[in-house]
């Protein structure tokens, strides 16, 4: 059995599984990915139907990996045959008069710079789009027609599938218990046998730091429990993707939601709606109180939305405190490559993985990563207070 390779990366979600892939474009064979669990389990992030893509972000370091990443799942799509972006429309919704990241002024500002069209309408002309939702007066919104879905499940299988065809070993049910430096490589132990590579991408969400800890290094991670809720509606026509978009409602309690896709159902979440876990602690049980704070939510601005709740399914997020992405090597380590998602990752997947990939083997990338650098205070300065800290707190 071979035990050396070029390129090693330890998780194969949605963004290990990517960069497995645009690895392997480039060295084939030299490629091994290992996942702790089984191919598309659901301990971690990725593993679902939907998750939203948009091109509208309050920060224009987003906005600005936005465009290579519709271009990447098109190409991923073209090159295996299987559609994964629906493309349903989006609405950012909020209140006039919110302040802070949330105030819909900043999605509108950054769109508006990198020349992306979009609409604003006030609570009147959402509803008159859109009769399914029930806005207050003062309410308001931007439309944004690229926005829709990417459908994870097939993105993480397609992904590991294209990794394989071109070369790349996938191994899974293996953990990686430590990284170690030996001299020009790095040691990659598992649970089974150990590993040699002269380049490691981490893409472990919320185990991140199990791996970081052996290289002496531990982040000021926080690993949230969030769920999202199928609905099963009987206004199936009203909420069907070509008649209603993806959205989300941006307030300091921050739902969002989809059409129907891959079940007969809605589905909707609140955004840092759970508590704080570890990947050890998690349960696979939905929180009452964020299940009542989405319901009371979709009863009052999105009542035909609702229906027999068909499932509720829980995941994690792995958040830096600013909650922005982390795309560098490993202080001090560069042949160690890590990715953390800051919760909202899942829409770039693809393009991370193709970052990865350039950073592991040409040491820099074509995109502008620099905003999710490791060193930047969020990570290194230890009074840096979370900014989803009342959210978390709160809602114990
Ligand atoms: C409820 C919810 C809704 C979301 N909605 C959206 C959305 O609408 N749009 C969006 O863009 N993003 C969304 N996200 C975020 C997005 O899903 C994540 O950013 C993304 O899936 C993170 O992928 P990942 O590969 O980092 O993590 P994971 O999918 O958790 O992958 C990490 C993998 O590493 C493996 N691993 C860890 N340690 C080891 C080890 N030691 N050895 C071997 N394997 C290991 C794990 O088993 C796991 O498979 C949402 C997340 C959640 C939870």
């Amino acid at each position: 059995m071979r035990r050396a390779y070029e390129v090693i990366v330890v998780g194969c979600g949605g963004i290990g599984s990517a960069a497995a892939y645009h690895l392997a474009r480039r060295v084939g064979a030299d490629v091994l990915a290992i996942e702790q669990f089984h191919l598309g389990h659901d301990h971690g992030s990725s593993q679902d139907h939907s998750r939203i893509i948009r091109r509208s972000y309050h920060d224009p370091a987003y906005i600005a990996l936005a465009a290579p990443a519709y271009e990447l799942w098109a190409e991923l799509e073209a090159e295996s045959g299987i559609r994964l972006v629906y493309k349903t429309g989006g609405l950012d919704l909020g209140m006039v008069g919110t302040t802070g990241p949330k105030d819909l002024t900043h999605c509108a500002l950054s769109m508006a710079a990198h020349g992306i069209p979009y609409d604003k309408l006030d609570a009147g002309e959402v509803m008159y789009r859109y009769p399914q939702f029930r806005l207050p007066e003062g309410a308001h919104g931007l439309y944004q027609a690229d926005s829709g879905l990417v459908d994870a499940a097939k993105a993480n299988a397609v992904h590991v599938a294209l990794a394989r065809l071109h070369g790349a070993t996938i191994r899974e049910r293996l953990r990686v218990l430590a990284l170690k430096l030996v001299g020009d490589a790095v040691e990659v132990i598992t649970d089974h046998e150990t590993f040699s590579s002269r380049h490691v991408v981490i893409a472990a969400g919320a185990w991140t730091n199990h791996l970081l800890q052996s290289l002496g290094i531990i982040w000021p991670l926080t690993v949230t429990q969030e769920q999202v809720t199928y609905f099963a509606t009987p206004h199936v026509r009203e909420f069907a993707s070509d008649r209603f978009p993806v959205w989300i409602w941006r307030a300091p309690e921050e739902f969002y939601g989809f059409p129907i896709y891959g079940e007969v159902a809605t589905k909707a979440g609140q955004d840092v709606g759970g508590e704080e876990v570890t990947a050890e602690s998690r349960t696979f049980e939905p929180n009452p109180r964020t299940h009542e704070r989405l319901v009371r939510f979709l009863e009052a601005h999105l009542p035909r939305f609702l229906g027999p709740e068909l499932r509720t399914k829980t995941c994690l997020y792995t958040m830096p405190p600013d909650r922005n992405f982390v795309l560098d090597a490993v202080p001090g380590q560069s042949r160690i490559t890590v990715a953390v998602d800051g919760g909202h990752a899942f829409k770039f997947a693809t393009l991370l993985g193709r970052i990865l990939s350039q950073l592991a083997l040409d040491g820099r990338t074509e995109y502008p990563i620099t905003p999710f650098r490791a060193d930047r205070p969020a990570l290194t300065d230890p009074t840096f207070r979370p900014i989803f800290r009342n959210e978390v707190v709160l809602r114990r």
